[in-house]
């Protein structure tokens, strides 16, 4: 069967299940979310590309943006960032503080909440127009210019984020940020605001498949084993607390967020987004799970 068939198939399956799950309610925006959309889009590294469902709309990536800011961190200061953030799967949800004290404000891996503080942190020191600078490297990875921060999801996530400030000012008085708590913070908003469709995050995560290097104008973005540590990252940590359940049903390397994405790879053959906005108790996309766990079981295609 071809990719395209596949989809179409498992498609057809999820969308008749039931939708169950909640919306992320603790940010008011996206508890607004029309919780019955559904996307998905693959984009290979042999140029072939398809999507079914809302695969055009866009919506609140949320932690997925995690991975473009470690990315653009890993690819401007190489292993040096790995003093500041661990490399290790949290076991704890995604905006836990309490291993911080045990572990001196050195957060477990770049994907949780305090980890992705620090490598906003580490951007901010070294990037001369952060927020803008975030942006052209994400638009530079899929060639595309229409991404954007929304000020409405940063404004309604800030309002309420008692949680990240308490976080990031535990981790300042830790010795961990440099820079004010407040400019971390905004820039952190920020980054969790970011809007793509799950065509432009397929397109724009291909290169993690592809050793690294953009498909459309061949950049090297990241180096063959920083390629590597990367996906490792993803496949140990990349869906909270439920990092080994996904890699159990799915066994692909990944990310997901509160807005109920998910881009998944697939070393050499394919990156593919799966949107559907309500989540589990974990946190990660209900819709999401089943679909990626049936489209690699019917594939037979995973990385184990
Ligand atoms: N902005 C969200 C938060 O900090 C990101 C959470 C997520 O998608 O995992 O709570």
């Amino acid at each position: 069967m071809s990719y395209k068939e596949l989809i179409e198939e498992v498609f057809q399956k999820v969308i008749k299940l039931e939708n169950r799950g909640q919306l992320a309610c603790y940010i008011p925006e996206l508890a607004v979310v029309d919780s019955n959309k559904l996307g998905i889009h693959i984009s290979t590294s042999s140029n072939f590309d398809f999507g079914i469902g809302d695969f055009e709309e866009k919506f609140s990536v949320q932690s997925i943006a995690k991975v473009f800011s470690l990315c653009l961190a890993y690819k401007m200061l190489g292993e040096s960032i790995w003093t500041r953030v661990g490399l290790e799967p949290s076991g704890t949800g995604f905006n836990s503080l309490i291993q911080l004290d045990n572990d001196n404000g050195i957060p477990r891996n770049p994907f949780i909440n305090s980890g992705a503080l620090v490598i906003s942190d580490i951007l901010l020191s070294h990037l001369t127009d952060p927020k803008e600078d975030l942006l052209k490297f994400i638009r530079s990875l899929c060639k595309n210019q229409d991404i954007n921060f929304s000020n409405k999801i940063a404004a309604s996530e800030k309002s309420v984020g008692y949680r990240n400030i308490a976080m990031c000012n535990f981790i300042k008085s830790l010795g961990n940020i440099n820079n004010e708590p407040e400019d971390v913070l905004d820039f952190y908003f920020d980054l969790c605001s970011l809007e793509l469709s799950c065509k432009q995050l397929s397109e724009a995560f291909l290169f993690l498949s592809n050793k690294g290097k953009t498909t459309h104008d061949d950049n090297q973005i990241l180096t063959k084993s920083q390629n590597k540590r990367i996906n490792a990252l993803l496949q140990t940590c990349g869906f909270y607390d439920e990092s080994g359940d996904f890699a159990f049903r799915v066994g692909l390397p990944g990310k997901s967020g509160v807005g109920g994405g998910i881009i998944a790879i697939h070393p050499n053959e394919y990156a593919i987004a799966v949107w559907s906005p309500k989540l589990n108790s974990k946190g990660n996309s209900y819709r999401g799970m089943k679909f990626l766990e049936e489209f690699t079981t019917l594939s037979e295609l995973s990385i184990f």
